[in-house]
């Protein structure tokens, strides 16, 4: 277990919410994966330590208790103190499904693949930045993305004849060989053989150098459906990596992230809006025309006699729901402006204005607000 700070770790504040611990939960697992950085024992740790915190994290009994009592709280044995005991597991369900391939070998233990057996493709990820309104409008984005595809030459079987390459003989195909040392120790390691492989290619296919598969840049569509959320992952089946020796193909999965909009803010299925309206249209009230996120105008009627922070609904001009016709509502917060650079019929009018509003026009609520506080002064 780590010493250090699980927030500091994921590079969050304190009070993140969840959905943001996750992200970055995301985001730092994929630049230290292991795979990622082969070889890299410090990113390995790393990677481990991110691991933990988010295990911790992730969970809010656990993230209390951590706020409460820091590491010593997950101190198993500690005076029979620590309510949650247990290892630390990798987050495996959270991640799996984008690592799958590559898991299976870091951690080590469960589900090891035979080696010479069919070995399935890995899963490739990538982030796609959509606009407000095509979240809207649902869209169809054509994307390139660097994958592998089976070579055609040898069918993945990396071999100039085309045939299977035959199981190695030094390890019976497993790709791993044992060795005793010092008469006591059995060591384990990679076939020298076949590098772990399983199987020994004498002639590569000169196509993909024995590999099997080749580095290819594909363009596909994604469809991404109308009202859809920010920060959602989309899983396209089969279209990640080829698999090798007769594996099945890994899937893609999309990170949809949705860019800010200059003119509105989402909250689920509602849009939120700030408008800057007139002191008179506050007065008098009086019509505002505003883009809607469908391409439409959108008509406003200001009531006379509105104040600033003022919020007025117009129902169905919000965000598409998904898998629906419906829509959510559109809440517009209006600001009134003071008017600046009067011009001197404009200051003529408004100071005959405030000569008929009386002496309070300064704080026209003035008497309502002291009879509110008198009781304090008793
Ligand atoms: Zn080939
Ligand atoms: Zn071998």
């Amino acid at each position: 277990m780590t010493e250090k700070d699980y927030y500091e770790l994921l590079e969050v504040s304190k009070d993140a919410s969840g959905d943001e611990i996750k992200k970055a939960f995301r985001r730092l697992a994929m630049k230290y994966h292991p795979d990622r950085n082969p070889g890299d024992k410090e990113a390995e740790i790393r990677f481990k330590e991110i691991n933990e915190a988010y295990e911790v994290l992730k969970d809010e009994q656990k993230r209390a208790a951590y706020d409460r009592y820091g590491h010593q709280a997950f101190q198993g044995g500690m005076g029979g103190g620590n309510p949650f005991g247990g290892g630390f597991g990798f987050n495996a369900e959270d991640l799996s499904d984008i690592f799958s391939n590559m898991f299976s070998d870091f951690m080590g233990g469960g589900r090891t693949q035979s080696r010479n057996g069919p070995i399935r493709g890995a899963d490739l990820s990538y982030n796609l930045e959509i606009s407000l309104e095509e979240a809207f409008s649902g869209t169809e984005k054509e994307i390139k993305i660097k994958t592998t595809e089976t070579c055609e030459t040898c069918h993945g079987n990396g071999t100039a004849d085309g045939k299977e390459a035959p199981v190695c003989d030094m390890c019976k195909g497993s790709g791993k060989v044992r060795r005793q040392q010092g008469g006591f120790f059995v060591f384990e390691t990679v076939c020298p053989q076949c590098k772990g492989e399983g199987r020994v290619v004498k002639d590569k296919c000169k196509d993909c150098g024995g590999q099997g598969v080749i580095r290819v840049e594909k363009s596909l569509k994604v469809k991404i459906p109308s009202g859809i959320e920010n920060n959602v992952r989309m899983r396209i089946s089969g279209a990640g990596e080829a698999g090798k020796r007769g594996g099945a193909k890994g899937d893609l999965y999309v990170f949809i992230s949705i860019k800010d909009h200059k003119l509105y803010e989402r909250d689920g299925k509602d849009l939120y809006t700030a408008i800057p309206i007139s002191m008179a249209c506050a007065a008098l009230g009086g019509k505002l025309e505003i883009p809607g996120i469908d391409g439409q105008k959108v008509e406003v009627s200001v009531p006379a006699g509105t104040q600033t922070g003022s919020k007025l609904r117009v129902k169905n001009a919000g965000m598409s729901i998904m898998n629906t016709e419906k829509r959510g509502d559109l809440y517009v917060i209006l600001k009134v402006i003071t008017p600046t650079n009067l011009t001197p019929r404009q200051k003529e009018l408004l100071e005959e204005f405030r000569s008929l509003s009386g002496d309070d026009d300064c704080q026209p609520e003035i008497k309502t607000f002291l009879d509110k506080i008198k009781d304090l002064f008793k």
